[in-house]
């Protein structure tokens, strides 16, 4: 009766009429007699950037760099919860590689890298020297397996290989050597073409480091002999020949937050992710541009680790040098949020490393075990669980991700 009265004077029918109609009604239904149903909406609940990288069950390269920003600001104490979370879903937390960094060509070069010991631009007391023998590689590369270390890089002080063809052949030897002993085998050689990378690809070389150290904002400043898009192109010539990529960066350049930010977007945006994601704390120089820098502040390492985890999931990420400055604890911390990589051994370059019998016993106390040469990150994808959404540490996250964003 109700919605009658409604409707009489909005159909203009008197009360005869209006009886007359109804009874004459048609025996389907219209809009007037049969409300009309809304269609059920199937919107998936909202998430955050935050709370997708958390769930995340396969990297993904198009992140922006506003979506890196919000993880990275996100409060410390959540951000490596859910970084440790989405560690232990694409690795073991407990293994970690151990490599060892051999100077096979030290100092001389002719680059202006700000923080650099071996640049020639700068009087740091580092006496120049030519290419070490293959035999003398191989025997530290024989030392460092037998200490635990899996992989064993080797590094020269060059801005580029072009006219360097003996030194090629030799390098390709210590690569094939380093193989031989069921280790894998990365070079840092500078600049590489095309088929400098192939020809290292052919001699079996595992990984090509080759940092891009800071955001493209703040490269200038540091470097000024080389640009960061010539960078980018030794990557890319280093993707093309199939071999793995180890990039990353050193914090404590006079950066901002924002620069660490950018270098994990430089990074996350390569047509794949690198395998290797090297963190380096400046060890300031004397003599360097930069030798009188202030230490940056752990709590910027950390972050910095925790978000590389979340926006690169299934790379390995390497504490690299300024580890030997970092307590036991911290290095846990690190560990905790995704590092699972060390340099280990005598030296690392031309700076001070921990050595592997301080790491063995690091390793021993905290449960940690080195990684052997076939964990790689291809064999780790039974880690990764079908169903995240029922993982209590992920449902936890997720409720907890409501939180404010806070700016460091
Ligand atoms: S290119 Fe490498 S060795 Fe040369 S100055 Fe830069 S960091 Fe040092």
């Amino acid at each position: 009766m109700a919605k009658r009265a409604i409707l009489q004077p909005a159909l203009g029918l008197s009360p005869r009429i209006f009886v007359r109609w109804k009874s004459t009604a048609r025996p389907f239904s219209t809009v007037l007699d049969t409300p009309v149903q809304a269609p059920q909406q199937s919107t998936p609940p909202f998430k955050s950037t935050f709370e997708n990288a958390v769930a995340a069950t396969s990297p993904r390269t198009n992140w922006t760099r506003e979506e890196i920003s919000e993880i990275y600001h996100t409060p410390l104490i959540e951000l490596t919860y859910a970084s440790a979370t989405v560690h232990r879903r694409f690795h073991n937390p407990t293994a970690i590689q151990m490599c060892t960094l051999m100077n096979i060509k030290t100092g001389g070069c002719s680059e202006d890298c700000s923080y650099c010991a071996q640049s020639s631009r700068y009087n740091t007391g580092l006496k120049a020297s030519k290419i070490v023998n293959v035999d003398s590689v191989l025997e530290a590369a024989r030392i460092a397996k037998e200490n635990g270390s899996s992989r064993f890089c080797m590094g020269a002080a060059w801005r580029d290989m072009r006219g360097r063809k003996t030194n090629l052949k030799n390098i390709k030897e210590m690569v094939k050597g380093v193989r031989a002993l069921g280790m894998e085998a990365c070079v840092t050689l500078g600049m590489i073409d095309a088929e400098q990378a192939k020809e290292l690809k052919d001699a079996g070389l595992t990984a090509y480091n080759h940092n891009v150290d800071t955001s493209r904002e703040h490269y200038p400043s540091i470097i000024t002999t080389r640009t960061y898009d010539e960078r980018l192109a030794t990557i890319n010539n280093v993707q093309q020949a199939g071999i793995h990529v180890c990039t990353g960066g050193i914090l404590g350049l006079g950066e901002k937050s924002e620069d660490h930010v950018g270098l994990i977007h430089t990074v996350a945006s390569l047509p794949a992710h690198p395998e290797s994601f090297p963190v380096n704390a400046l060890v300031p120089i004397k003599g360097t541009p930069l030798g009188e820098s202030k230490a940056i502040s752990f709590d910027a390492i950390l972050r910095t680790i925790a978000t590389a985890r979340l926006v690169l999931p299934t790379t390995i990420i390497r504490l690299a040098a300024g580890r030997h400055t970092m307590r036991e604890e911290k290095q846990m911390m690190c560990f905790m949020a995704g590092a699972n990589a060390v340099f280990t051994g005598e030296k690392m370059l031309t700076t001070a490393c921990n050595g592997w019998e301080e790491d063995k016993a690091m390793f021993e106390k905290w449960g940690l075990r080195p990684m052997e040469s076939h964990e790689t990150l291809q064999g780790q994808e039974e880690l990764i669980q079908e169903d995240t959404e029922s993982t209590p540490a992920l449902r936890q996250l997720q409720a907890r991700s409501q939180q404010a964003q806070v700016s460091v």
